[in-house]
């Protein structure tokens, strides 16, 4: 069910927005109508300005393009009323009537155009726009009046009529449009309560001075008062000046009482007002409107640098300028923030020097000096120290200015790259520990952990890839099989610990006995390999000997406390058709029949049949 309450409701604010506004504006189009013809009443019936003009056209600015027929419909009967109150005939009031509601659509069509769309008093072009309708409207108007008064060929009613139509509206229409609007506007600009009081007082001061004495030509005082006013108060300001000097001129002129009254005849008085308030008018609200569009301008300009300030500030990034003529720079906030810098304290330093650590300093300087010889843009990459006498990273990016061909100037965006560098850091750092540790990992996986020596995998990795380098390259390639002899009874008799020193004896002594690029790891056990590539069988013979002679001759009872100890060993050489596996048995064969010799021997396998049993060849007499 419908509220029948808030439907009343809304009926009546429908009604408030389209009658209320036609009414006021008609209300206070009669009432200054009477007012003007009342107290400003010349010999000729024509007042200085004509206010009511001004009313008309401020409501049909502001009313709704759909009331605004309704506001000219109401002027109607309120104009020829008030005429015919101050003795106008019936005729005339109707003539004049037309003259005015003629003047107010057409001022209103002319500055809003087609669109019906008003715009501001603060925008030059505006005014402008308002001006030129209002010279064209007041114009149409005069001629509409002189026709309706029968007096067109009186070139100073046309002028009169037009004069003070034209200063209604332009002095009249921007106070009560500019006035409305600032009122319903949330946004009002802030304004210096102590300079507009000031202002006001000088104003004020300077306007009774002008216009309550008759003795001094002060006119040019108000002048003055008004573009200091414009100044503190924007269009606003002008606005006020320009009515308030208005009222006391054209009370002056009523009354005699201002230097006006130095001007003979009345009429010539009304001429030279009208044409000092079209001045003020002329001389304010342009000069407002200008100010006002460039201080719109210059908060647009603190606010987007704000913004910049802030995102640079957010990035950690600035832009810094260094002029060659004059060796000064200039840095955003941006930079003064990466050096913990105050903006509105510190000056802005030079980036070559100062700022950029000692080691650094010479690189940046030679990379300027270069963009500036090669004029090409350039990267430069330091560390500074900044105001704490913290050490950052920073990169700049820039290019040269050029000037009439001369490089003037060079500029860069400089980031702080600090927390990227540490990234970096400590990303190279994980990965150094991660390799470590992999070939730690590596080489404890190839290592045997008694001995220290290559254990059983590296070993046969290492004899699967140098067979097949002995396949590829047809070079030659020994092994030899070690066994400790008795090492059962070494064990036996002085304990696992001791027999475990003797594993590491003999693993030392194998290593240091080889060449580089041979190979000593222990196989299992008591066992041991040496892998000998490019080695030929008397070669490998030789260097298996010269190991068990120094086995055999090392001083066991000062070093382990036993006995002696001595190898067996077995050599075997690649030939044609081995593999890993095979090779291994001849050396092991070989071995075998060291042991069976009775020990403390080497044995060559038999080089002629790689693939049998491995009878061998030599054997070390002992
Ligand atoms: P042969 O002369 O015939 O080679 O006799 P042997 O006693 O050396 O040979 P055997 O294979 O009978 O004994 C090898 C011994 O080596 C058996 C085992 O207890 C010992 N052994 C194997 N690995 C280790 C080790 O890591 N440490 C110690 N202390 N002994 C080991
Ligand atoms: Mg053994
Ligand atoms: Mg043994």
């Amino acid at each position: 069910m419908r509220n029948p309450r808030s439907m009343s409701r809304a009926t009546g604010t429908r009604f408030a927005s389209n009658w209320l506004g036609p009414v006021l504006f008609a209300g206070l189009y009669g009432g200054m109508a009477a007012l003007s013809l009342a107290t400003t009443q010349t010999e000729m019936g024509i007042a200085i300005i004509w206010p009511s003009s001004g009313v008309l056209v401020a409501g049909l600015l502001l009313i709704g393009t759909a009331s605004r027929a309704m506001l000219l419909g109401m002027i109607v009967p309120v104009s020829v009323l008030v005429n015919l109150a101050f003795g106008a005939s019936l005729g005339l009031a109707l003539g004049l009537t037309l003259a005015n509601v003629l003047e107010g659509f057409l001022a209103a069509r002319i500055a809003c155009g087609a669109n019906g769309k008003c715009g501001q008093f603060d925008n030059p072009q505006w005014v402008l726009r308002f001006a030129f309708a209002a010279i064209c409207a007041s114009a149409a108007s005069a001629i509409t009046a002189s026709i309706a008064a029968g007096s067109l060929g009186d070139p100073s009613f046309l002028y009169s009529w037009f004069a003070t139509v034209l200063l209604g509206m332009l002095i009249v229409a921007p106070v009560i449009v500019s006035g409305v609007r600032s009122f319903s506007r949330k946004d009002r600009a802030k304004i210096d309560v102590t300079k507009a009081w000031a202002a006001g007082v000088f104003a004020l001061l300077s306007i009774t001075a002008t216009f309550a004495q008759t003795h001094y030509p002060l006119l040019f005082l108000p002048v003055v008062a008004t573009v200091l006013l414009t100044f503190v108060l924007g269009v606003t300001g002008a606005l006020i000046m320009t009515c308030a000097i208005t009222v006391a001129a054209t009370m002056s002129v009523i009354y005699g009482s201002s230097p006006i009254a130095f001007i003979p005849g009345r009429l010539e008085q009304i001429y030279f007002t009208q044409f000092y308030l079209a001045m003020i008018f002329v001389s304010a609200l342009p000069l407002a409107a200008l100010l006002a569009r460039s201080r719109s301008q210059m908060a647009e300009i603190a606010r987007r640098k704000a913004q910049h300030d802030a995102a640079q500030a957010f990035a950690h990034v600035g832009h810094w300028r260094y002029c060659l003529k004059t060796n000064t720079s200039e840095w955003s906030d941006g930079m003064f923030a990466i050096y913990g810098l105050d903006p509105r304290v510190d000056p802005a330093r030079n980036l070559e020097h100062g700022s950029i650590i000692e080691e650094d300093s010479e690189a940046v300087r030679a990379v300027l000096e270069r963009a500036v010889i090669d004029r090409q843009p350039f990267i430069l990459e330091a560390r500074i120290r900044t105001q704490s006498g913290e050490i950052r990273h920073i990169e700049s990016l820039g290019d040269v200015e050029i000037e009439d061909g001369n490089v003037v100037a060079i500029f860069g965006v400089l980031k702080d790259v600090t927390a990227h560098v540490a990234a970096l850091q400590q990303i190279e750092a994980e990965k150094e520990r991660a390799e470590a540790l992999a070939d730690k990992s590596l080489r404890l996986s190839e290592t045997d952990q008694l001995t220290g020596i290559a254990n059983r995998r590296k070993l046969l990795e290492t004899l699967d890839r140098e067979i097949a380098r002995t396949q590829r390259e047809g070079t030659d390639l020994s092994i030899v099989m070690i066994d400790v002899d008795h090492f059962k009874s070494i064990n036996d008799r002085y304990g696992h610990g001791v027999g475990d020193e003797v594993l590491k004896h003999i693993a030392n002594l194998g290593s240091t006995a080889l060449r580089r690029g041979d190979l000593f790891g222990r196989l299992g056990g008591e066992e041991f390999l040496a892998i000998l590539p490019s080695a030929s069988p008397r070669a490998a013979m030789r260097i298996g000997e010269r190991l068990r002679r120094k086995c055999e001759d090392l001083d066991w009872g000062k070093i382990a406390n036993v006995e002696g100890v001595t190898i067996s060993l077995g050599v075997a050489r690649y030939q044609f058709g081995h593999d890993e596996t095979s090779l291994l048995h001849a050396a092991d064969t070989a071995l075998y029949f060291s042991k069976g010799a009775g020990r403390n021997r080497l044995t060559v396998a038999d080089q002629t049949s790689p693939l049998s049993e491995g009878s061998p060849v030599g054997v070390t007499p002992r």
